[in-house]
C-alpha cells in the first residue's frame, strides 16, 4: 500500500487541530501524545486504505485560508453583570451563544473534564454553558466535535463553534464547504502548552498550597480583569498566577507552547472566525467610559471579519455595549494579532530538561528565568541618570 497518509516530520508543522483524524474514513488515524503531552497524528498502517484524505484536509501549512481583510473592530462588553463576572474578558462569547440557543442552535467550546483534561464539547442550552466560559491556557482536544458539528449542520441546526484560530481553520477545512447556519469565533491566541504540563503544575501547586484542587481558573474576576486565576477544592481558593505557578509564568513568557505556535501564520493571514474575540488590553479610559464599563470588569476587543459575523453582532446589539475602534489601537498591546510568538532562547533547554527529568527540571528552569526577570524589572526601575553614573563609576574602578 502506498504511504499516502500524513506524516509530520517536523513538529512545528502540526498544530494538533485533529482535522486529519476526523477526516479518516476508517479509523486508521488517531491523535497520540508525545512525551511532552502534545498530540500528533499516528497511523495504523493495517487499517489505512491510502485515500490521502488526511493530507488533503491538513490546513496548517496551506496559505490563503483567512477570512476578511479589513474587519470592523469594536471595544465591547456585555451589559449583564453576572455574565461579565463569569467571563474572561467582555463576555461576548456568552451573548453570542445565547443568541444561537434562541434559534435552536448548538454551541461548541472548550471545557475541563476529569483530571483537568481539556476537551471541546457541545452544549444545547444556556444551563449547560458555564463550563465553556473562561479562557483555559492549555490545548483543547477537538475529539469528535468536527464530525458532530457536520452532523448538526447537515440536519439544519445552527452551529456556533469557538476555538483557537488553528482549530477553526481545521474545522472549516474538514467541512469543505460553506454553511450559512455555521457561526465561528476564533480567539486572539499566542500559543498553548499541553495538558500534561498543566497536570504536573497543579500537582506541584497542590503540594505547596496543601489543597487538592478540583477546579482551575486562569482568569478569576474576583482579582479584577487581568491574568490572575485561582485553584479551588470547593472550599478553599488560592491564587493561580505567574507569581505562584511555574506553568503560568512560562505561559506568559511564551516558553511552554507547542512548536507549531512559534510557526503560526494565523496572526498575519486574515482571521479564521466570522468574529474574533480577545481582551482589549490597554483600552483607552475614554473608551471604557463610553462603554459605561469599568476597567476592572473587563473589556473585549472584537474583530468582525465577515458579513455573517456582522449579522450575528446585530442580533446581540441590544445586550452589549459597543464602541467602534480600529485595529491599530487593539494591536498595540496584542502583538498576537500581527505575528506569531517568538521562541525564547531558554525554551529548548527547558523542554529538553522536562523530557529527561520531568517537572523538577521545569521548576529549575522557571526559577532561573524568574530571577532574571526580577533583575530586569529592578533595573527598569533605576532612572537613566543613575544608571549612567553607576556605569561611569564602574568604568573608573575597572580602569584602576
Ligand atoms: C490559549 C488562549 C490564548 C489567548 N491569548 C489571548 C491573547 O494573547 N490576547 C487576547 O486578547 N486574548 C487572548 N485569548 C482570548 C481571551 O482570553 C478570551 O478568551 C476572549 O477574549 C473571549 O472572552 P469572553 O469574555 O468573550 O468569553 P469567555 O467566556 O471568557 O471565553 C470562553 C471562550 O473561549 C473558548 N476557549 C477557552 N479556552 C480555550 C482553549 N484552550 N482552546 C480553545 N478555546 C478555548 C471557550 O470555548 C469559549 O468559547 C486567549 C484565549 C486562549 C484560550
Ligand atoms: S495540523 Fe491538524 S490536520 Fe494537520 S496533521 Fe496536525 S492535527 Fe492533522
Ligand atoms: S490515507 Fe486515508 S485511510 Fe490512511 S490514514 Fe489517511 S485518511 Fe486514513
Ligand atoms: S498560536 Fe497558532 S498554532 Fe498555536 S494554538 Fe494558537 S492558533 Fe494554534
Amino acid at each position: 500500500m502506498m504511504k499516502n497518509y500524513i506524516q509530520i516530520e517536523d513538529p512545528k508543522d502540526c498544530c494538533g487541530c485533529g482535522a486529519c483524524a476526523s477526516a479518516c474514513p476508517c479509523g486508521a488515524l488517531t491523535m497520540k501524545e508525545d512525551d511532552l503531552g502534545f498530540t500528533y497524528p499516528s497511523v495504523d498502517e493495517a487499517l489505512c486504505v491510502g485515500c490521502g484524505k488526511c493530507s488533503a484536509v491538513c490546513v496548517f501549512g496551506k496559505r490563503g485560508v483567512g477570512e476578511g481583510g479589513a474587519p470592523q473592530v469594536y471595544a465591547a462588553c456585555t451589559k449583564d453583570k453576572d455574565t461579565l463576572a463569569a467571563s474572561s474578558s467582555g463576555g461576548l462569547f456568552t451573548e453570542l451563544a445565547a443568541a444561537v440557543f434562541a434559534e435552536g442552535g448548538v454551541v461548541f467550546g472548550a471545557a475541563f473534564g476529569e483530571d483537568f483534561a481539556l476537551r471541546h464539547i457541545c452544549v444545547e442550552s444556556e444551563d449547560d454553558l458555564a463550563p465553556l466560559r473562561g479562557s483555559k491556557y492549555v490545548q483543547s482536544d477537538t475529539g469528535d466535535t468536527f464530525r458532530a458539528a457536520r452532523e448538526f449542520l447537515g440536519g439544519g441546526r445552527t452551529v456556533f463553534y469557538t476555538g483557537t484560530p488553528c482549530q477553526i481553520a481545521g474545522l472549516k477545512s474538514f467541512l469543505g464547504k460553506e454553511y450559512d447556519h455555521l457561526l465561528t469565533a476564533d480567539l486572539i491566541c499566542h500559543g498553548v502548552p499541553s495538558v500534561k504540563m498543566l497536570r504536573d503544575d497543579i500537582s506541584y501547586m497542590a503540594g505547596r498550597k496543601k489543597i487538592t484542587p478540583s477546579e482551575v481558573k486562569f482568569r478569576d474576576k474576583q482579582y479584577g480583569w487581568g491574568v490572575v486565576g485561582s485553584l479551588s477544592d470547593g472550599k478553599t481558593k488560592v491564587k493561580y498566577s505567574e507569581v505562584t505557578s511555574p506553568y503560568y509564568f512560562c505561559f506568559l513568557g511564551g516558553e511552554d507552547y507547542r512548536d507549531s505556535c512559534y510557526n503560526c501564520r494565523f496572526p498575519t493571514e486574515g482571521r479564521q472566525g466570522d468574529i474574533t474575540l480577545g481582551d482589549y488590553w490597554g483600552v483607552p479610559r475614554e473608551t471604557v467610559s463610553a462603554l459605561g464599563a469599568t476597567e476592572d470588569g473587563g473589556v473585549s476587543c472584537i474583530l468582525v471579519n465577515t458579513e455573517k459575523g456582522k449579522r450575528w453582532l446585530e442580533r446581540i446589539a441590544a445586550r452589549v455595549s459597543l464602541v467602534p475602534t480600529d485595529r491599530a489601537s487593539v494591536e498595540k498591546r496584542n502583538k498576537q494579532l500581527t505575528r506569531a510568538s517568538a521562541m525564547p532562547p531558554s525554551r529548548d533547554a527547558l523542554f529538553a530538561a522536562y523530557r529527561k527529568e520531568g517537572y523538577p527540571a521545569f521548576l529549575r528552569g522557571y526559577k532561573k528565568q524568574y530571577k532574571k526577570r526580577v533583575v530586569v524589572f529592578v533595573k527598569s526601575l533605576i532612572p537613566k541618570k543613575v544608571k549612567r553614573a553607576l556605569a561611569r563609576m564602574y568604568g573608573k574602578i575597572k580602569g584602576k
